[in-house]
């Protein structure tokens, strides 16, 4: 690796590593993939999808998920200009497309893929279900509660604490730089997405948030999946106990219009969470979110 012009490059842009040419997406916008330095040597790319973590370093690169096929070429790019065999390693946070739909870029030119057990399972089913196997890069190395690798000056470990947004989120912590990819299970003051059919768990999603509030320390920082902007996704651990309240703003709203008497249609028909009101839902996530309480709150213990 070109350490040298990859450092220089990341003075460019007013501290970001790089500015992507403005590309038409849809025909009508556009939208610029930036690289911002975190913490030693891992970054944040942005563009289009969740946030993607990598890590460079003497021993080589890691990145932590891959966006969409084209978001994914454009980071591949940008690396390739500083190091001729840039990938060893892929995780992925979780199956959604948005988050493993780049892994196919990463064909050929990555050693190993790897995410939890659930989100194999889970990025296959889906690929089948959508007949599009040929569009994907599924992980060939698979994990249940914790696995870590010493990567040169930087150990990478890949934690599972259970189902929460999906039923197999991995929460990837950097441990050197202590920064720690969570996937979506971490949305900054955005509406996540709930998904009850890849077995999602709102009750467990909390205790996730209480886990990681232990296992990690006051000088973590946490990388959102999706933020009010793509740019926006660093929090450190106090935003924890925003994202929990969030939830517990959920629970107690619905728990208090059934008390009222109010019919489960009525109930998911709730336009935004009360005391929520900072926060933004532009993709309609208050229905699912709604619905799974509903669903947790009612289920016969
Ligand atoms: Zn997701």
């Amino acid at each position: 690796m070109n350490r040298r012009l990859f450092i220089r490059n990341s003075l460019l842009a007013g501290g970001a590593l790089a500015l992507g040419p403005r590309m038409y997406a849809n025909g009508l916008n556009f939208a610029d993939w930036k690289i911002h330095p975190i913490r030693k040597d891992v970054y944040l790319f942005t563009e289009r999808g969740g946030s993607i973590v990598f890590l460079r370093n003497k021993t080589g690169t890691v990145v932590v998920d891959s966006q969409f096929p084209e978001q994914a070429g454009h980071l591949i790019g940008e690396l390739k200009k500083t190091a001729p065999v840039p990938f060893d390693l892929l995780i992925n946070t979780h199956h959604h497309g948005d988050h493993s739909g780049g892994n196919i870029a990463f064909k050929g030119q990555v050693k190993q893929v790897l995410a939890h057990i659930n989100s194999k399972i889970n990025q296959e089913n889906q690929a089948k279900a959508q007949q599009s196997e040929d569009k994907q890069l599924y992980p060939d190395l698979t994990f249940s509660d914790k696995w870590c690798v010493d990567f040169g000056k930087e150990k990478i470990c890949a934690h599972y604490f259970g189902p929460g947004h999906t039923n197999g989120d991995a929460l990837i912590h950097f441990e050197n730089a202590n920064i720690v990819h969570m996937g979506d299970l971490l949305a900054n003051k955005r509406y996540p997405y709930i998904d009850r059919g890849a077995g999602a768990s709102m009750e467990n999603w909390m205790l996730i948030l209480d886990r990681a509030q232990n296992v990690f320390d006051r000088k973590t920082l946490f990388v959102c999946g999706h933020g009010r902007d793509a740019n926006d996704v660093i929090v450190n651990r106090d935003y924890l106990r925003e994202m929990k309240f969030f939830f517990e703003s959920i629970f107690d709203h619905v728990k208090k219009e059934i008390v009222a008497g109010k019919t489960k249609e009525q109930i998911i028909a709730t336009p935004a969470i009360p005391m929520m009101e900072s926060w933004v839902d532009p993709n309609s996530f208050v229905k699912p979110l709604l619905e799974t309480a509903y669903h947790e709150l009612t289920i016969p213990a």
